[in-house]
């Protein structure tokens, strides 16, 4: 799919805004209002951007509004860490919900009487069954499930048990609350489906209010209507809980009428984005934590450098559909670098540094030369980058005994560095091993800035750094967790992880200004890609980690496919 498949001038196309633009077309709807419905049970991924960028996108576009609410009812599971870490990724990304910050939690009184609401009307019953006994019964597609000897009890002795249950009067998971619907349905989930719970857990909001929760569909559904909720929009594994989600606004007296809508989820290769299993790889140590750089988690994709307008726009490629499939992770790559080719500023730094001195450069002498921030972008000016006598170079750069496609520094070779001169190697120092300790070289002051005043060319320019300026750093190397696409099945997938997803280099060399950089800043290393500065950085050891390298697999992908 590319861009222009799925965006014109007037926005993004989909099935999904089709249909929101009908019913508002048709008045069915005045205004149309979305949410984003996270459970704080982890740390947000780059699968629910797309369903942020979808709900906040749709909201913006079409002059609605779009809720944040944390479906919090399941407190065994919930933190208030998880709560923070959301709401900053989602402001992160660009998006605001204002005044509209809902939980379930809120809703909670309203649910309850909702629910007394369905026994008074024997649409729900309270089962003394134990949960064993329920899956049980529950039957198979192919079986219709077997009534609960508690089913057909009066409205009065459930409503008596449910308010019990309230009251704390039951051991937890001893009683549930169920719809009674269909125990012979099609739809395993309109086999009286529970509503809710016994469970005594300190929820991060109501604290010790409550001993019963509401289950997510109970609670989902109905938060949508007390919202005003018009469109809620979810993954297509809840497409079979549609009939039920209808079948309770049927049977409530709720104030909206909101439509359930599912689109695919995203899946990307070379990663996992299920939170259980991203759960699993933080608590088993396998990765430094929710925001380690490797992550797909936004709060690891923010400390890897990655900027939110390609996530942004990364989501509107993609797109929505309603067929399950998986995405190339060299397109959220291709995203990130084409964003950071326009908006990161150029600097040098040398990775793996081979020392360099200019013998007929004065001793004790330094200058600044000038260099450009970013030469696709005149409006992001200049700096002043130090040059001295002793220099440091890639040692990958040169090549004592080149093979004839290797044009940068050799023995009696001239090459440029950049924004500075053209130097010429002299001679070779080795230790005692004989591996290359240092070149010494020849400048040439005619060629200031980088320019032969002669016409005279080379045919290589290398980045460099002053060593008596340099900033010591570490620098952090990922690569993807998994080296292949698939990660794998349950029983395997972590035997999967790549065994060297994170190289870390000590002893760079950096410009100095990269000394006094804001974590959170990524900069290009030119000719090497891009980096940024990391929150574990001290005034002492400038720390970065590599957003990403130069070169696109995208388009090369691309071009296969057509
Ligand atoms: P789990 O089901 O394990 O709790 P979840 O990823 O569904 O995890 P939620 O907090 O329920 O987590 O997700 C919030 C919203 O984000 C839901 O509407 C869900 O459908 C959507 N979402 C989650 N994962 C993806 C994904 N990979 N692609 C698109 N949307 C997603
Ligand atoms: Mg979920």
């Amino acid at each position: 799919m590319t861009t222009a498949e799925t965006e014109t001038n007037e926005g993004p196309h989909d099935f999904i805004r089709a249909t929101v633009r009908d019913d508002l077309d048709a008045g069915r709807v005045q205004t149309v209002v979305t949410r984003f419905p996270p459970e704080p049970n982890g740390y947000l991924h780059i699968g629910h951007a797309k369903s942020i960028c979808l709900n906040f996108g749709i909201a913006q576009e079409l002059g609605g509004r779009c809720h944040l609410r944390f479906d919090d009812t399941n407190p065994a599971k919930e933190e208030e860490e998880f709560i923070e870490a959301i709401k900053a990724d989602v402001g992160w990304l660009g998006f605001d919900w204002g005044e509209h910050l809902h939980h379930a939690s809120d809703h909670f009184e309203q649910l309850y009487r909702w629910a007394e609401h369905l026994i008074a009307a024997g649409d729900a019953y309270v089962d003394d069954q134990s949960a064993e006994e329920i899956r049980e019964n529950r039957g198979t597609l192919t079986e219709p499930g077997r009534a609960s000897p508690f089913r057909e009890r009066g409205p009065e002795e459930n409503l008596a048990l449910f308010r019990g249950m309230r009251a704390g009067e039951f051991a937890d998971a001893t009683r549930v609350l169920r719809a009674k619907i269909d125990m012979a349905s099609g739809n395993m989930n309109l086999r009286d489906p529970v509503l809710y719970r016994i469970l005594r857990a300190t929820h991060p909001r109501t604290g010790e209010n409550w001993c019963i929760y509401p289950t997510y569909d109970f609670a989902h559904g109905q938060s949508d209507a007390i919202e005003g909720v018009t469109h809620s929009l979810c993954t297509l594994e809840f497409e079979d809980h549609r009939p039920l989600y209808e079948w309770l606004l049927d049977h409530l007296p709720v104030p909206s009428r909101p439509r359930q809508i599912e689109f695919a989820r995203l899946n990307l290769t070379h990663t996992v984005l299920s939170k259980r299993r991203l759960m699993e790889l933080v608590a088993g140590g396998h990765v430094a934590g929710w925001d380690d750089p490797r992550l797909p988690t936004l709060s690891g994709l923010r400390r890897r450098g990655f900027p939110p307008e390609a996530i942004r726009d990364f989501a509107a490629r993609i797109g929505v559909a309603k067929a399950d499939s998986t995405v190339d992770m060299a397109l959220l790559e291709h995203c990130v670098r084409e964003r950071l080719n326009q908006v990161a500023d150029r600097r040098m730094a040398v990775l793996d540094p081979l020392k360099v001195v200019i013998e007929n450069y004065p001793e004790g002498e330094r200058e600044l030369l000038i260099a450009r921030n970013n030469p696709g972008d005149e409006s992001a000016g200049t700096r002043e980058v130090p040059f001295g006598r002793e220099l440091y170079i890639e040692r990958a750069d040169f090549m004592e005994d080149p093979p004839r496609k290797f044009f940068r520094l050799a023995p009696g070779r001239e090459v440029r560095l950049r924004y500075a001169y053209f130097i010429t190697c002299q001679e070779v120092v080795k230790d005692g091993n004989g591996e290359v300790i240092e070149l010494r070289c020849s400048y040439d002051p005619a060629t200031r800035g980088g320019n032969a005043a002669d016409g005279r060319k080379v045919k290589a320019t290398l980045h460099w750094v002053s060593a008596a300026d340099a900033i010591d750093a570490q620098v952090r190397l990922y690569d993807h967790l998994f080296a292949r696409p698939d990660p794998g099945a349950e029983d395997d997938w972590l035997e999967n992880l790549a065994p060297e997803s994170l190289r870390v280099l000590e002893g760079c060399k950096l410009e100095p200004v990269l000394g006094r950089m804001a974590p959170g800043t990524t900069v290009q290393f030119e000719r090497q890609g891009y980096f940024s500065a990391d929150q574990d950085s001290s005034p002492a050891q400038p720390v970065f980690n590599r957003t990403m390298g130069l070169r696109d697999g995208w388009a090369k992908i691309q071009a296969k496919q057509s």
